[in-house]
């Protein structure tokens, strides 16, 4: 039995909702960054980061882009 097993399997930003403000990269480095074009994009790092982590960047967004899918492949209510 593994209790600490993920839920979060998927993180994706939506590029067109991202205001570019910048506060996942602050709250999750290890997750998000901003590109080129000032957006936010997910880094392969967010892996280590706990769902608990993930979840409070997400939930932090002014613009919910940050979209969280669980191992079904639905979209997470935050
Ligand atoms: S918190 Fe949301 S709006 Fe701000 S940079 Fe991150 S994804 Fe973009």
């Amino acid at each position: 039995m593994d209790e600490n097993k993920r839920k979060i399997v998927r993180v994706e930003i939506d590029s067109k909702a991202c205001i570019s403000c910048g506060t996942c990269t602050v709250l999750a480095p290890k997750a998000f960054e901003i590109d080129d074009q000032g957006h936010s994009i997910v880094k392969d790092s967010w892996k280590e980061l706990s769902d608990e982590e993930i979840i409070k960047a997400a939930k932090a967004c002014p613009s919910e882009a940050i979209m969280l899918f669980d191992e079904e492949g639905k979209r997470m209510e935050l």
